[in-house]
């Protein structure tokens, strides 16, 4: 088995009530359907190192009464011992769904945000044979992660998802990869055409491997002066959401179990597809089987 991925992420239930419209100010609406599910960034994204193969350690905290969570993680192939149980609530996310699809979002951290410097440092140090620290930026500590991870000569792997500005503030420089959207990686730069996002990025973050998601365009990545590309697989798209996380452990997995970057991209740019023609987000990641199934 290739050498753990240890993911600092976070474990949020999501709550989906189908609504005629959003909700209004002083407004009471009855919801149609109410489903609840795992997700979050993190989990999502060690969902998919899972089903790409890759050997993932999850570090994370949910509320005592949702084991189940912790179950369905493990279930998933997901290393789950680092998990805690804690007496916060656990992130969830209320998402409200209208009639034309649109949705409308309020994110609890909970806790996720409630992580504890001591638990970081000794799973880091208990791991220091990982092939990469993976972070995203759902949970607290993502600056004392990456110090720690750097101290102890761990790879660090940022998607810095949901984008905020104190990302800027991160020793970007000392990252092995950067796995951003072309939103975030706009928002890192200033920049907004791509070939100047591209460019000020190399400039900036020299021995960083840098790999910018274009949706439907598919994916580019920049590392040691050379570019390589990936166009998307050509596909109905359904649902988009947890494409990002399909596409970050995908290619995360790949990159770790010696895969070129050439063919971990491209891996992750047809397991991302396949994610999209389908809804939710850890229902629509796909096993390695189906990519083979989906290829022949
Ligand atoms: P999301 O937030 O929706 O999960 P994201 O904004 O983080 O996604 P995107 O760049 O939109 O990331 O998508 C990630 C990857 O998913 C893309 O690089 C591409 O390979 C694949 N993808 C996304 N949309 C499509 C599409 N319409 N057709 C084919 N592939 C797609």
């Amino acid at each position: 088995m290739s050498r753990p991925i240890i993911n600092i992420g976070s474990i949020n239930i999501d709550y989906v009530y189908r609504v005629p419209h959003f909700v209004q100010p002083g407004e009471t609406l009855a919801s149609q359907t109410l489903s609840k599910g795992l997700g979050g960034k993190g989990a999502n994204q060690s969902v998919a190192i899972a089903a790409a193969g890759g050997h993932v350690q999850h570090v994370g905290q949910v509320h005592q009464s949702d084991v189940w969570a912790v179950e369905q993680l493990t279930a998933a192939g997901v290393g789950t011992d680092a998990i805690q149980l804690s007496s916060e609530a656990s992130g969830h996310a209320i998402i409200q769904v209208d009639d034309a699809g649109e949705n409308a979002i309020v994110l609890h951290g909970g806790a996720n945000q409630t992580l504890k410097p001591d638990t970081v440092s000794s799973v880091l140090t208990q791991h220091s044979e990982a092939a990469c620290l993976l972070l995203q930026n759902e949970c607290n500590l993502l600056a004392d992660s990456f110090a720690i991870a750097h101290e102890l000569g761990v790879a660090v792997v940022l998607n810095p998802a949901p984008m905020t500005q104190d990302i800027i503030d991160l020793p970007l420089h000392l990252l092995d990869t950067l796995i951003v959207n072309q939103g975030e990686a706009q928002g890192l730069t200033g920049e907004i055409a791509i070939d100047d996002v591209v460019r000020t990025l190399r400039d900036r973050l020299p021995n960083t491997r840098l790999v910018i998601t274009l949706g439907a365009q598919g994916a580019l990545l920049a590392h040691s002066g050379k570019i390589l590309e990936c166009a998307a697989e050509h596909v109905t798209a359904v649902d988009t959401t947890g494409a990002g996380d399909t596409f970050v452990g995908y290619f995360l997995a790949g990159v770790v179990a010696g895969l070129s970057d050439q063919d971990s991209l491209a891996r992750a740019c047809l397991a991302s597809a396949i994610a999209v023609t389908r809804s939710g987000a850890i229902s629509s990641i796909p096993t390695l089987d189906e990519l083979s199934r989906y290829k022949n």
